[in-house]
């Protein structure tokens, strides 16, 4: 039995206690016993529109007390396989992105040094490279799956290097992503000029729009995904902004036209058999959410990240005895 799981909602219900993400134990150090982590990365001084993603993590973790265990969609109980925790929030200084980077490598490198799954919640999208900072210092490059309306691979703004909205460029130049495995879709929207969308592709990256893979369809598209990333480790980054506003209103950067939350989580179950070794939800702003739909949606889909790591477990423990039993 996997030493840490949610607390048995038959014994208290769901809305009692702290909203630890999926009313799991709250425990600020890494040990061996853990396959993942959940941390809030509470920074927002990378957002170029509007801020206040620094309170998504306490939004999702407040949404998720409604996540339940078995996830019949994938027909596996999760806690069965895997075991983790809400780590709590990384220290952040707000206003100073560099400092934060720092931190953020620094926070997660125990984790990855372990051999935990790091699922990080944000927080802008800038903070994803000091969360790369860490993987790839234990993995090596990396390969980056993205779902977002946005590239974020604009050199700089207002003569800025780091940001939101360059973070992938800079991961790129620091050899953080291996380029040839790595694929960003959903992007869509007005942009500054058709570069934004042709430099993404100049740096190596496949890029498909949202309307690209609407036509090609969801079970195509995750076909290419997966013969794109193939076998080695791989990054998933997840913008909520992937979302049509009408399923994540509550987010920085909004643009119409988007994913459905239906294709978002079947992309995302979609997505078996990879080396996963980190993922991230990011750009999550309450502020300007209803009814906590986008915080709903951001829940439901790191139940998927956490469902993908239960299977990939399952299906080696499995492999495991079938080479005993032959042996
Ligand atoms: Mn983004
Ligand atoms: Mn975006």
């Amino acid at each position: 039995m996997p030493k840490y799981q949610p607390k048995n909602s038959f014994e208290s219900p769901r809305f009692c206690g702290p909203r630890t993400f999926m009313r799991l134990p709250y425990v600020e150090q890494v040990n061996s016993d853990m396959d993942f982590i959940i941390t809030g990365i509470p920074f927002d001084s990378g957002q170029s529109f509007r801020t206040g993603a620094r309170f998504g993590p306490e939004a999702i973790r407040d949404f998720s007390i409604l996540l339940r265990p078995y996830n019949p969609e994938q027909k596996i109980n999760i806690f069965d396989y895997i075991s983790g925790v809400d780590y709590g929030d990384l220290s952040v200084v707000p206003g100073y992105i560099l400092e934060t980077y720092k931190k953020i490598e620094e926070g997660l490198t125990p984790v990855v040094n372990e051999g935990i799954i790091p699922i990080s919640l944000g927080g802008d999208h800038s903070m994803t490279l000091g969360e790369l900072r860490a993987i790839a210092k234990k993995h090596g490059p990396v390969a980056l799956l993205q779902f977002d309306a946005h590239s974020d691979t604009w050199d700089s703004y207002f003569e800025q290097k780091y940001n939101h909205g360059t973070v992938f460029r800079r991961a790129i130049e620091e050899g953080l992503i291996d380029v040839s495995r790595s694929i960003q879709i959903g992007m869509r929207g007005g942009l500054y000029g058709i570069e934004d969308l042709e430099d993404a592709k100049n740096l190596g990256l496949a890029l498909y729009t949202t309307n690209e893979y609407k036509k090609l369809g969801v079970e195509r598209m995750l076909e290419i995904i997966h013969e794109r990333v193939g076998e080695g480790p791989v990054f998933l980054s997840f913008d909520i902004d992937f979302l049509d506003p009408v399923y994540a209103p509550g987010t920085g950067t909004p643009e119409v036209s988007g994913a459905s939350i239906d294709d978002a989580l079947q992309f995302v179950r979609g997505l078996t058999n990879i080396d996963f070794v980190g993922f991230d939800l990011v750009e999550v702003l309450p502020a300007y959410d209803h009814g906590q739909i986008t915080a709903a949606g951001a829940a439901n889909i790191v139940y998927e990240f956490i469902t993908l790591i239960a299977l990939r477990k399952k299906a080696k423990e499995e492999e495991a005895l079938l080479v005993k039993a032959r042996d």
